[in-house]
């Protein structure tokens, strides 16, 4: 069990904003501290997970920008979540690469989440101790854990106790955040398609046009990422923190732990994945990967090579 950053960093920043949208810019990075990277994939990795997203949803409901993102990329329809299948604990091995008995967040309410921030590597912590430039755009609030200061350039989430943003909100505030940034490593949180099934059933009507809504949203974030990358200069993962089942999940129920995991973009291997065996803590290894660094060798998760091209070796130093 990792320890957490308690008392007084957590509480003078996070408390503060209780009230109001969560935001922490950080101090510029200490260039004299950076690690360099080895060569990467990429240079750019935009990582969107959908809140509450079945993989059985994406044909079912015909979202066409994850569909043209499967047929064009390399994808896995069956990967997994950890247990409990909620969206803290998920989110939080999504990011970190460790299982919840490893990572310790196993609560999922905004009451516990508005007293801590994790202490231990992230992939915005360890992509940023390489020079790399981080944001991330949360939905809801319950996020502010993974706000720790320090390890994102830029980061949003609402605020309040239930503070919840829809898909086009967030998505419009990342757009106009690409109008003056490049962020190396980009985190998207869409939370529409789980409001709907916690509210109308997953799978019910309601929650198929919040899929489209989502989809519609992640269509629109391509589109400033291709002007603020250049077309063909970004990578793409497109998961999900969970399914779900009814009007809820948590469970170990294979309709609540299957998510879907996608790779589009620079470096990308199309249709690689069919036989890959991929969990969500395997998320953040892939994209400190792609991105040429090395990841925690404590991490539980690995990254998924095999999506990708074989990325060029280093070149011999060139002696004068
Ligand atoms: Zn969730």
């Amino acid at each position: 069990m990792r320890m957490f950053l308690g008392a007084v960093a957590a509480v003078s920043i996070v408390g503060a904003a209780a009230c109001s949208p969560h935001y922490v810019r950080s101090r510029p990075l200490d260039l004299g501290r950076i690690v360099a990277p080895a060569p990467s994939l990429t240079r750019n990795v935009l990582l969107v997970s959908i809140d509450g997203l079945r993989p059985d949803a994406i044909d079912r409901f015909g979202a066409a920008t994850l569909q043209r993102l499967i047929s064009e990329g390399s994808y896995s329809l069956s990967a997994r979540t950890i247990m409990p299948s909620t969206t803290l604990p998920s989110h939080t091995s999504m990011l970190s690469g460790e299982r919840p008995d490893e990572h310790g967040v196993s609560w999922n309410n905004v009451t516990s989440a508005k007293r801590d921030v994790v202490a231990f590597p992230t992939l915005f912590s360890v992509a940023r101790e390489h020079g790399y430039e981080t944001a991330a755009f949360f939905s809801k609030a319950k996020f502010s854990p993974l706000q720790r200061p320090g390890t994102l350039d830029y980061s949003q989430a609402p605020g309040g106790w239930f503070g919840k943003w829809s898909s086009g909100r967030t998505v419009g505030d990342v757009r106009a955040h690409l109008e003056a940034h490049t962020p190396n490593v980009l985190f998207v949180h869409l939370s529409d398609p789980d409001s709907a099934g916690h509210g109308s059933g997953w799978m019910s009507e309601a929650y198929g046009r919040a899929v489209r809504d989502a989809d519609a949203a992640l269509g629109q974030l391509l589109a400033s990422a291709d002007t603020a990358y250049g077309a063909g200069n970004y990578s793409v993962i497109v998961t999900a923190d969970h399914g779900g089942h009814e009007y809820g999940h948590g469970t170990a129920d294979p309709r609540d732990v299957t998510i879907p995991w996608i790779a589009w973009g620079r470096g990308v291997q199309a249709g690689a994945l069919h036989d890959e065996d991929i969990e969500t803590i395997d998320t953040a290894p892939t994209v400190l990967w792609l991105l040429g660094v090395q990841y925690p060798s404590e991490w539980d998760g690995d990254a998924v090579t095999a999506a990708f091209e074989e990325r060029r070796e280093l070149q011999p130093a060139v002696a004068d």
